[in-house]
């Protein structure tokens, strides 16, 4: 079987392409660039993947060439989109380009995707709530929710704007799929923070990708430096490749939304993970106050995820495991 799936080169994507690879499917990435396609494919090793360019997601038609050249493909993934909140342009960085991608990969579905049977969109627990919201210990969510950001609301900040964006450009896919019989079946994954090692170990870079730099940037603390508390939703990289596939493979996650989530972190837990299993790295970052972050999560809304966790069957990791392996990756490639 082939999978189409847009955004290789994004550090979810690429896990999801390596697993994919290693349950022996055929993967047809879309990236921006060339040279993107070329040192993916380098990464990668393996004749079961082939790049289409797509520059960018928002133009009208963007994917219909490189769909319409694989007829072959039986699955689609739509994993690209913006994810940052640094902008000075929130509509035109984030909240367009997440409603147009959409839009224009399900459009090119109906004209060239005649073999498509499963449609699978990244979507987020952004779509789930409002970051306000997040941090509300009186709010509840599951699978069901929706965040209740306005279009207009959306244009305020980076922040609000990707919130806002995920839920739009999620909407948008349920809605096309309503007006479009025939239309292959989707499945919406909703993850909280992603955090876990690069599928690359060369992927490294200085500052990683927004979810993870969360952990990176405790690393980069002096032992007497102040660390802000970040908290929120935590799930393994790797836990949400393998929901991907489930999410095509199973007939039950037709029509559901998975929101992926094994639990809530504070900034404390993470930092007292890395200090409990790095002595190389003892007196060199900061210890905060070890042991509070239990106390800085019940600030949090409470969140539910059971139906997703029956629907998967799997057992999601840990935050230990995650904040291990993501900080033992990091340490690898500085050493080296
Ligand atoms: P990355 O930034 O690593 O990946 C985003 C991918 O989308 C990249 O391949 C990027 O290409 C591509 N992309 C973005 N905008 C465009 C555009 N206008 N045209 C073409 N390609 C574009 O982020 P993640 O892997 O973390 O995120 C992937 C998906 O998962 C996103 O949909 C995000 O909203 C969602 N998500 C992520 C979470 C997290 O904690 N990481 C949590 C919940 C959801 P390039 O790199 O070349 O710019």
């Amino acid at each position: 079987r082939t999978v189409f799936l847009t955004g290789a080169t994004g550090f979810i994507a690429q896990n999801i392409v390596k697993t994919l690879i290693e349950s022996d499917y055929n993967v047809v990435g879309t990236v921006r660039t060339e040279a993107k396609g070329d040192h993916l494919t380098k990464l990668l090793n393996s004749e079961k993947f082939k790049y289409e360019i797509v520059p960018d997601i928002s133009v009208d038609g963007a994917f219909d060439e490189a769909l319409s050249k694989h007829p072959e493909a039986t699955v689609l993934l739509h994993t690209a989109s913006p994810f940052f909140y640094d902008t000075t342009d929130p509509e035109n960085d984030l909240v367009l380009p997440a409603i147009r991608g959409t839009k224009n990969i399900m459009k090119a579905v109906t004209k060239f995707g005649k073999n498509i049977e499963r449609f699978v969109i990244t979507s987020s627990d952004a779509a789930i709530y409002s970051a306000e919201d997040e941090q509300d210990a009186t709010k509840s969510f599951d699978e069901l929710s929706w965040n209740n950001i306005t279009y207009e609301e959306s244009l305020t900040d980076g922040v609000t704007a990707y919130y806002g964006a995920k839920s739009f450009a999620e909407k948008a896919a349920w809605e096309y799929i309503e007006k479009t019989p025939g239309f292959p079946a989707l499945t919406a994954v909703n993850p909280v923070y992603v955090f876990g090692p690069q599928a690359f170990d060369s992927e490294v870079k200085d500052v990683l990708n927004v979810s993870n730099e969360l952990i990176n940037s405790l690393i980069k603390l002096g032992p007497n430096d102040k660390f802000e508390i970040d908290k929120g939703g935590f799930v393994d990289v790797r836990d949400v490749a393998k929901a991907h596939v489930l999410a095509f493979e199973k007939e039950e996650t037709i029509g559901k939304r998975l929101f992926l989530t094994n639990g809530q972190f504070s900034s404390q837990m993470m930092i007292d993970i890395i200090n409990e299993n790095f002595p190389e790295l003892k007196g060199k970052i900061p210890v905060g106050e070890p042991g509070t972050g239990p106390e800085h999560i019940k600030s949090l809304g409470r969140v539910d995820n059971s139906k997703t966790k029956q629907l998967l069957g799997f057992e999601f990791s840990s935050l230990d495991k995650i904040v291990v392996d993501t900080i033992k990756q990091v340490l690898a490639k500085k050493s080296k």
